[in-house]
């Protein structure tokens, strides 16, 4: 086998790159508006009721039509996954990482056509788009390989006489709840990992991404898994989603969204069930309020292109995004100039023509973000952006904001899309204060050129992702495993070598000689 490494980015400089993105685009436009069936028990089943999934940059274009599932087809779904459990289980580890070999293949592949889909449905750029993709086949290849680590067994300390091991073994039937901002990575990294571990699973992916969910179940088939491993569910999450946290048979969630959702679930998953035998386990990975302190001695051109990448990139609609921009008051000036001067060079627009910022996702989203504007206009000196047009997308042009108090709602609350909060610092000690004054503890990052505080950065800046001398977005699989502190998760850290274990059971056997 050969050693991990990551998926190389794609470079779309190169015209002959361009050139195949451009015909996957046009492949992928003449299949928008297909319906797409639930997958369970690998049967598809249709739905009388369909939800339309539309092109964010350009919401009259339906990108594909939608089955609902509801209580009796996620019922259906959880004992398919019991039904396959018994079977799965049992298939060595070494084969069930050979799917997940299968499947970044697989991928490979189809990379322009899924990353067409990617710029259709949830309206990324087409290097976003291509990252996301990348990041997938990363899970797939990293996990596959995990797993066939965790096959090697762990050493115990031995005594006289008896013979001691402890396995790991899967949970059982789990449910796998997706977001919409990564819908291609997020779902089949938390798939992949579940299913390589030996579970079965019933996937819920988000509503604003269930074509790019299709997909997903489309390549678990097209890599020949039995029937039932996977189980596509799409849904209403508080109808479906939920009907499955709350089930007694239900073994784990790994979920992975917002804070208001991810702690319902937690709650929810807590109460054991009339008939339930086990204690729910659950993975919740969710929102961020994400900082990039600058001090004094930092290099201030890195820090405003690191400030500008991490706030605007897919719009801002990454858990990791740089919401918060903290800098000293020697240099915060300066750096609020730049990186006006670079947001403003941003173009907006359609994904399909790769504009650096797009729409985002939805209505919903839009007027959520939007409604920022004239409830916190007070909150801080708007420089550039605060402007919005849905006529034809959800387009939202990259905002700044400064001056904003640390405890101010545009500087506490997720708004996951494209505004940016500059907060000015007495000092680095300030700064930090301010750093770690929110629920959240996802990302951060700290441009500095002092040793002393890069170190004081590593003990006192309370994040899952610390990052130094470089934004806070763009983990990497097996390089930056990624989870968050306090009300941002679990701290599961996907794409980290604990993370398919949370998946398992340890048995300890002990054998007397
Ligand atoms: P969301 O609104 O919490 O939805 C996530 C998933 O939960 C969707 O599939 C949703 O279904 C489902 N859901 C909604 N209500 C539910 C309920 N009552 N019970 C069970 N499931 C339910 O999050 P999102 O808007 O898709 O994604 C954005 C959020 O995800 C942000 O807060 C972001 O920070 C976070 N995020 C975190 C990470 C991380 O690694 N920490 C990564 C990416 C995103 P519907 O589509 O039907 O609503
Ligand atoms: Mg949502």
């Amino acid at each position: 086998m050969i050693p991990y490494r990551n998926e190389p980015l794609t470079d779309f400089s190169l015209s002959a790159h361009r050139e195949e993105m451009q015909q996957a685009l046009a492949r992928v436009s003449e299949q928008l508006g297909r319906t797409y069936p639930l997958v369970i028990g690998g049967q598809t089943i249709n739905s009388d009721t369909i939800m339309e999934s539309l092109n964010p940059c350009q919401h009259q274009q339906v990108v594909g039509r939608v089955a609902q599932g509801n209580k009796e087809h996620a019922e259906q779904a959880l004992q398919a996954a019991w039904d396959a459990f018994a079977s799965w289980s049992r298939v060595p580890i070494a084969t069930r990482a050979d799917y997940l070999f299968k499947l970044a293949a697989l991928m490979r592949r189809q990379k322009r056509e899924l990353t067409a889909w990617l710029v259709l449905e949830v309206a990324k750029n087409w290097v976003e788009a291509d990252a996301d993709v990348a990041e997938a086949i990363d899970f797939c290849e990293y996990y596959a390989r995990q797993a066939l680590e965790i096959d090697q067994g762990t050493s115990l300390t031995a005594i006289p006489g008896e013979r001691n091991t402890m396995i790991y073994i899967p949970l059982g039937a789990g449910l796998v709840i997706s977001p919409w901002n990564f819908p291609l990575a997020i779902l089949m990294g938390m798939t992949a990992a579940a299913i390589v571990a030996g579970n079965t699973v019933v996937i819920k992916p988000a509503n604003s991404a269930a074509v790019i969910g299709a997909k997903v179940m489309e390549l678990m088939q097209a890599a020949g898994l039995p029937a039932g491993v996977v189980n596509y569910l799409p849904g209403s999450g508080s109808e479906v989603g939920e009907y499955l946290v709350n089930h007694p048979r239900t073994r784990f969630i790994n979920f992975t969204g917002s804070m208001e959702v991810g702690l319902r679930i937690n709650q929810q998953a807590a109460i054991a069930q009339p008939g339930q035998i086990w204690i729910k386990r659950v993975v919740a990975e969710m929102g961020g309020k994400d900082s990039i302190v600058v001090d004094e001695t930092a290099d201030l051109e890195a820090a405003a292109q690191g400030i500008v990448q991490s706030a605007f990139g897919f719009q801002g609609q990454k858990c990791s995004a740089c919401s918060r921009a903290i800098v000293v008051d020697a240099v915060y000036d300066q750096v609020l100039d730049r990186v006006v001067e670079l947001t403003k060079q941003l173009s907006v627009g359609p994904a399909y023509d790769n504009y650096r910022v797009n729409a985002v996702i939805d209505a919903a989203a839009f007027a959520k973000i939007t409604s920022y504007f004239k409830e916190c206009a007070s909150e801080g000196r708007l420089l550039t952006g605060g402007e919005y047009d849905d006529q034809q997308g959800y387009f939202i042009q990259p905002t700044i904001f400064a001056d904003v108090d640390p405890e101010a709602r545009l500087a506490q609350e997720e708004i996951f899309g494209p505004v940016l909060s500059f907060i000015r610092a007495n000092d680095f000690q300030h700064a930090l204060a301010i750093a770690n004054n929110t629920i959240y503890g996802l990302t951060g990052s700290l441009y500095s050129n002092c040793r002393a505080r890069l170190e004081q950065a590593k003990q006192e800046f309370h994040v899952g992702n610390l990052y130094l001398n470089r934004g806070c977005t763009g983990a990497l699989v097996g390089v930056h495993p990624f989870g968050g502190f306090n009300m941002s998760g679990t701290d599961s850290k996907a794409g980290g070598p604990d993370y398919v274990k949370l998946f398992m059971q340890a048995k300890s056997i002990s054998e007397r000689l």
